[in-house]
């Protein structure tokens, strides 16, 4: 047992170093990196709920999802092989639902088995704060054991928010998590929130052939984004039959032996087999008695906590989705690091400024810095490298006409000041970008750097060209 802070209570309990709530990204690599600096940890888990919502309901399931409907649907290969080109010709529920279960198995057993090999106790029920130092865990028949730990780590996690004037069915009208569970892929589909999620998930049913209306009530999506990368993605999305109600508010859903009728506050009627709501989530907070602990929650069930991820009840930390923004999986992980290292004593330097984003929609979207907009917002002067995947070999051998990747270029000193990338594989091809801003290298690095050609990443040579090419026109005129 460490520390013997406060007015810690240790009676009939069973008592670790650091306790951790939560088995999401957040809360795992918390636990692991609290148990590789040798203390007796423990997470506490609801059932079958192993890895979080990331694991079981959120990311895994959902970019597997993307895969097999990638796949099956043979979309990325219409462009060789001519728009008819399937692999599957009706793609069921059952296709895609082999793939997410198999990934969703086996993810778990590697979250398991990390878990074991770095001894790290699973304690399977809810977990309540009793007092600052205890929780008590509840399993589903009501059996309690209260826990006791010096430092205690929530990481919690969120729900999808649902709006009371909404009657979900768990069938006709759902959330983002009944999404995995639906009976059959809907001939038409309304999704309400043109987020991540909702956007994400739209471009999948409409990739399968599904009629799909987006109804957001902000004039714009993914207002984060580059503009130009923005209008990329909705002009594919339109070429796949999605259509856009930007602007527009849900008066109403209602339940129809068809399907659902969703009206909306300009007295449009959109009837549709299923609807989406992807309305935001809300932290999982109000089942943890905080009071208990000394801590509340905000209204949309968030915990503030410092740079540390320290509460307001300092041997109290909270990472992951629960604390808010910007509620990625990965940058859960290394917040769950970061408060572990903290609590046990070996603080690391902090999470870096310049996190990515990455959306699966397709095709995808990927970003690290500032955007266009934000920069001329704050006065600071860029130039722009574009290379479009059609010019590359790469991108005509894959079949990707319309990918493209920018570098917005500081004029002053040649940093990157921010890269976008929409299309094949910018997921993956945005962190050539993130070591380079990392490291401090400019745009003359990617100019000289060879690439193995043929490949998208020689996009970045190309975009770096292009930038530089114009940069040295503006110095020309400037003589
Ligand atoms: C559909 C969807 C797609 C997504 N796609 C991406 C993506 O592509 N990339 C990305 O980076 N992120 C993505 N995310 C976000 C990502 O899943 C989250 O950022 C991440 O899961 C948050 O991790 P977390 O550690 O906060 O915990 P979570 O994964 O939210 O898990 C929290 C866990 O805490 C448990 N818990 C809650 N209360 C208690 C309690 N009282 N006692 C015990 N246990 C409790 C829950 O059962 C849950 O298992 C997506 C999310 C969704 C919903």
């Amino acid at each position: 047992m460490t520390g013997a802070e406060g007015d810690r209570t240790v009676g009939l309990v069973t008592d670790f170093d650091v306790l951790v709530i939560g088995s999401g990204p957040g809360g795992q690599k918390a636990a692991i990196a609290a148990a590789k600096l040798e203390k007796r940890v423990a997470v506490v888990e609801r059932r079958n709920m192993i890895g979080g919502v990331c694991i079981n309901t959120g990311t895994i399931p959902s970019k597997t999802l993307r895969e097999a409907v990638l796949y099956l649907t043979g979309l990325n290969q219409r462009e060789m092989y001519g728009q008819s080109y399937r692999v599957k010709d009706d793609v069921t529920v059952a296709d895609l639902g082999i793939r997410t279960q198999h990934v969703i198995g086996r993810e778990v057993d590697v979250i398991r088995s990390q878990l074991s090999r770095n001894h790290v106790a699973v304690l399977t029920g809810s977990a309540r704060f009793v007092d600052p130092y205890t929780v008590d865990v509840i399993d589903e028949q009501g059996r309690d054991v209260k826990v006791s730990a010096s430092k205690i780590i929530i990481a919690t996690g969120t729900r999808p928010a649902r709006p009371d004037s909404v009657e979900f069915d768990e069938e006709t009208i759902i959330d983002s998590d009944g999404i995995l569970n639906l009976p059959t892929v809907p001939d038409s589909l309304v999704v309400v929130g043109a987020g991540v999620i909702g956007i994400e998930y739209a471009s999948m049913f409409a990739a399968l052939g599904t009629k799909v209306t987006v109804v957001e009530r902000r004039e714009r999506m993914l207002d984060f984004c580059d503009l130009e990368i923005v209008e990329a993605l909705k002009y594919h999305l339109r070429d796949l039959a999605v259509t856009f109600r930007f602007g527009e508010t849900v008066a109403a859903v209602e339940k129809r032996p068809r399907g659902a009728i969703t009206l909306l506050e300009s007295g449009k009627k959109i009837p549709a087999e299923t609807v989406m709501y992807s309305a935001g989530r809300h932290g999982m907070t109000d089942e943890l008695g905080l009071e208990a602990a000394g801590l509340a929650a905000d209204d949309r069930g968030r915990i503030s906590v410092d740079s540390f991820y320290r509460t307001a009840v300092p041997h109290i930390y909270a990472v992951g989705d629960v604390i808010g923004f910007p509620s990625l999986a990965a940058t859960s992980m290394e917040q769950g690091r970061i408060a572990a290292h903290h609590a046990c004593g070996e603080p690391l330097r902090g999470l870096s400024s310049q996190q990515p984003i990455g959306i699966y929609t397709i095709p995808e979207v990927s970003f690290i810095g500032q955007t266009e907009d934000e920069l001329t917002r704050s006065h600071v002067p860029f130039e722009v490298g574009i290379s479009r995947y059609r010019e590359l070999a790469r991108g005509q051998i894959i079949g990707d006409t319309y990918g493209m990747l920018k570098l917005l270029i500081s004029p002053e000193d040649r940093s990157l000041l921010g890269v976008h990338v929409f299309g094949t594989g910018a997921t993956e091809l945005l962190h050539i970008g993130q070591a380079v801003m990392g490291c401090g290298g400019t745009v003359d690095y990617l100019v000289d750097a060879v690439f193995n050609y043929p490949t998208l990443a020689e996009s970045y040579k190309v975009a770096a060209l292009d930038a530089v090419n114009k940069l040295r026109r503006v110095a020309k005129f400037e003589l």
